[in-house]
């Protein structure tokens, strides 16, 4: 069976590397924020064309805590797309805010930006663009609604590691962006992970703050702007003063580890070829996937995308994935349900028929194998399977 995505392929060929970067942090005895988080932090927040970058514990942590440093509180409004993971608008309700969904575009399948303004109320404080299946949101159009709004734009990079719009990366296109290191993502490592990117002091220092409970210097730094309190002595040294134990906010504990980080930085440096064989897949699959049956993805001219999946639209959907079964191919779905018909948002009260773009989508979508190591034998019988059905 062709697998949607498969891990071990790139483990075997990166083995020794990878290896190594393990035991080196397991003989070294430092697991929690130290050398290697940091390391990774400072080459991601490069590779993004950020400042800062902040390690956390996983994707969903990092729009939490991005949420929370853009200053949404209970009661407020984020703005977001029906047709996104869970996370994205998990988040939103983790800050205690309201998930307000827009639809999505039926090229890109991204957050439909001429939709957003009619949902900005005086409780909007900020939007998520998603950038869906590797590819960058409108951010021109966002940020121009967000700027005339005064709203703080959060971008969802999930999926889109290494993507550019307008030449710049994923992560760098708003105020704050969030990634994940899901295994399965296009960068990922071997657990949980995730990342905050920003080029924005305070907004890095709060989140510095936020992942490890609110405490020390960075603690003290959110206090104080809070607070409005200017040149105050600070009330302890934090060179000597276990700041661990002084707590400001109210945070979280949720650190990117030092295994997870040393994994990254072993990989960082291959995501740009990674990248660029999924846009050469892509481009094949484009061009030679000749049946009327499906649609294929549509990127704009002033994206290029990751592909972190290849998506196809087709009609009959069932008896694809069946006949693909058969032959010998995985095929995935992404997503099943958009999100304002998830049971769990059943009281916001939107119904079948709100977001229709969304709704089609999922109901068609159907993902086929996209990952750097497919082979070319493997892309043809999956191009050649596609044509016969
Ligand atoms: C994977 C994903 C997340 C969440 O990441 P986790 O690391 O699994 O918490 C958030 N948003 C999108 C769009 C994703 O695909």
């Amino acid at each position: 069976m062709i697998p949607v995505m498969n891990l071990s392929r790139q483990y075997k060929i990166l083995k020794e590397e990878l290896d190594q970067s393990v035991v080196d942090v397991l003989s070294s005895g430092e697991f929690i924020l130290g050398k290697r988080v940091r390391k990774f932090e400072e080459e991601f927040a490069e590779y993004c064309g950020t400042k800062y970058a902040v390690g956390v514990g996983n994707g969903t942590d990092a729009l939490v805590i991005a949420l929370k440093a853009c200053g949404v509180k209970a009661g407020d409004e984020v703005i977001t797309s029906a047709m996104s993971f869970i996370a994205t608008a998990e988040a939103i309700v983790s800050v205690g805010a309201i998930p307000v969904f827009v639809d999505c575009t039926l090229d890109t399948y991204t957050i439909d930006a001429n939709q957003i303004e009619q949902k900005i109320t005086n409780r909007t404080k900020a939007i998520i663009p998603v950038h869906l299946y590797g590819q960058c949101a409108d951010m021109g159009a966002i940020g121009e609604i967000a700027k005339r709004y005064k709203l703080k734009v959060v971008e969802d990079a999930a999926q889109a590691a290494g993507a550019l719009y307008k030449g710049h990366r994923a992560g760098s296109l708003a105020d704050i962006g969030c990634f994940s290191f899901f295994p399965t993502k296009n960068l990922g490592c071997a657990g949980d992970g995730g990342i905050i990117v920003t080029s924005s002091e305070e907004l890095y220092k709060y989140c510095l703050a936020l992942r490890v409970h609110g405490s020390g210097e960075n603690g003290y730094y959110v206090y104080r702007m809070s607070h409005k309190m200017e040149n105050e002595e600070y009330e302890i040294n934090f060179k000597t003063n276990q700041p661990k134990y002084y707590n400001y906010i109210s945070g979280f504990n949720s650190r990117l580890d030092e295994i997870q980080a040393a994994i990254l930085s072993v990989k960082l440096p291959y995501i740009e070829e990674w990248n660029l064989k999924r846009r050469k897949y892509a481009e094949e699959y484009d061009k030679n996937i000749l049946n009327k049956k499906f649609k294929k993805p549509f990127c704009k001219k002033e994206n290029e995308s990751v592909y972190y999946v290849y998506i196809i639209m087709t009609e009959d959907r069932d008896s694809l994935r069946s006949y693909l079964r058969a032959n010998g191919i995985d095929s995935g779905v992404y997503f099943p349900l958009p999100l304002h018909l998830q049971k769990v948002f059943e009281s916001l009260g939107y119904r079948n028929g709100d977001m229709p773009n969304a709704e089609y989508l999922a109901k068609h979508n159907v993902a086929i194998p996209m990952f750097p190591e497919l082979t070319q034998k493997e892309r043809e019988k999956i191009i050649d399977v596609l044509n016969h059905f």
